[in-house]
């Protein structure tokens, strides 16, 4: 028999992608179903990034490219920081990789050592966990309540650091819940990590898709005693809707940056060539396909909010920012529904499924058992009668 490794053992599917991959199959023998698991924005790549990438073809530039991402494109993405966050870096504090969840994939395989402790706010993006796991380092998870906004607070953190914290893993706007932390509340959380020699990760990929007041910091800004210390993680999927062009950086001090480029180098080469030409269009272009993409988010987290707030049982936060519902559905647990006992998440989720043929992601993916997640990265239509046939599945209980 073939030998499996004991890390490859030890690492489960992705659970946003291994729902998708369910509904995909359910849909390819004819069922009509309403899928809300994957966070990817419906919305075609707009045509001018396109016509980028096409040119970059017609122009050769299909070939390996420096390690670390052209240097155009690492300039545009440090103009872009300015612009955005009056935050100064520097080409060399760059490094373009094949999405965002590969480039926290290299931030920490280059940062942390078996033993080391991550603190995560739960509920947190689902790949966090166990990437940190695939390093040998341990995921000290720290959960929040939906009365907190689903944020953290500093004394929660302070109690959850030990001489072996290495890192501080933090995304606001946030995958699952949508919370979006104010500035004064990372300058606070900030100011506990200056006590400690550990690193911040900050995965900002949502960080244009706000709504209302909320609005994104990039908390390298903050304060600049952590400058040196903090990595900021964003990428072109959400905010262009380019999740399949897999485009994501890092901006961190030169010496990591160095050495995520060495693991870079053995392990990938570089990121798509044609890919960097696409990302390098999506910055320096116009950006009000940007602006129209999140009017139109903002449409479905209003319509999204009003309909399942009617679902007896149904609370959750507004979400300020991504495209995603986390929403509270333990008024079911202990219940049944349409003939089947739901106990946990994971078991609404499937019957959700299978019966009301509506897609959702257990909150126990994201380390939040109770919840459910829905993603409004869909169209208005499909999100209404999604969540009729799931008010119409539930009133069954
Ligand atoms: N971080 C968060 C919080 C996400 O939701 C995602 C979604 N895929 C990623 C990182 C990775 O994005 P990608 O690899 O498509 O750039
Ligand atoms: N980030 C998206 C999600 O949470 C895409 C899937 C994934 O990369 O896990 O659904």
């Amino acid at each position: 028999m073939i030998r499996i490794s004991s890390l490859a053992s030890s690492v489960l599917p992705s659970a946003t992608l291994a729902a998708g991959a369910k509904a995909r199959q359910m849909k390819a023998s004819g069922i009509k179903v309403f899928d809300f698991s994957l966070g990817e924005p419906d919305f075609p790549t707009p045509p001018h990034i396109c016509a980028a990438a096409e040119k970059a073809i017609a122009a050769g530039h299909t070939h390996y490219t420096p390690v670390n991402g052209i240097p155009e494109l690492k300039s545009a993405i440090c103009r872009w920081y300015k612009k955005y966050h009056g935050f100064d870096c520097t080409p060399d504090m760059v490094i373009v990789s094949n999405g965002a969840k590969h480039s926290i994939h290299n931030t920490l395989a280059a940062s942390l050592n078996p033993g080391d402790e991550v603190i995560i706010p739960a509920p947190y993006w689902v790949s966090y966990s166990d990437l940190v796991q695939m390093t040998g380092a341990k995921a000290v998870v720290v959960p929040t309540t939906a009365a907190s906004g689903f944020k953290m607070s500093p004394a929660q953190l302070k109690s959850a650091i030990t001489p072996k914290t290495r890192m501080l893993m933090i995304n606001s706007p946030s995958n699952p819940t949508g919370s979006v932390y104010s500035r004064e509340e990372l300058i606070a959380i900030a100011d506990v990590m200056l006590g400690t020699n550990a690193t911040i990760l900050s995965d900002e990929i949502y960080e244009q898709l706000t709504y209302g007041d909320a609005k994104p910091t990039c908390i390298a800004t903050l304060r600049p005693e952590l400058r040196e210390r903090t990595i900021t993680i964003s990428g072109a999927s959400k905010s262009y809707a380019m999740t399949g062009w897999r485009m994501g950086w890092t901006v961190a001090p030169k010496p990591l940056i160095d050495a995520m480029g060495n693991i870079q180098s053995q392990e990938t080469s570089c990121p798509s060539s044609v890919s960097q030409y696409a990302l390098l269009a999506a910055l320096d272009g116009p950006q009000e396909c940007v602006a129209e993409m999140r009017k139109e988010f903002l449409a479905r987290r209003d319509l999204v909010c009003e309909k399942l707030r009617r679902i007896p049982g149904i609370t959750f936060p507004t979400p300020e920012g991504a495209f995603y519902a986390f929403f509270d559905i333990s008024a079911y647990f202990g219940k049944t529904i349409g003939g089947v006992a739901i106990k946990d998440s994971l078991e609404f989720c499937k019957a959700c499924l299978e019966t009301a043929h509506v897609n959702l992601v257990t909150g126990s993916a994201f380390g939040a058992e109770g919840y459910a997640r829905m993603s409004y990265a869909n169209s208005r239509e499909e999100l209404e009668g999604g969540i009729a046939a799931l008010a119409a599945w539930l009133g069954k209980a």
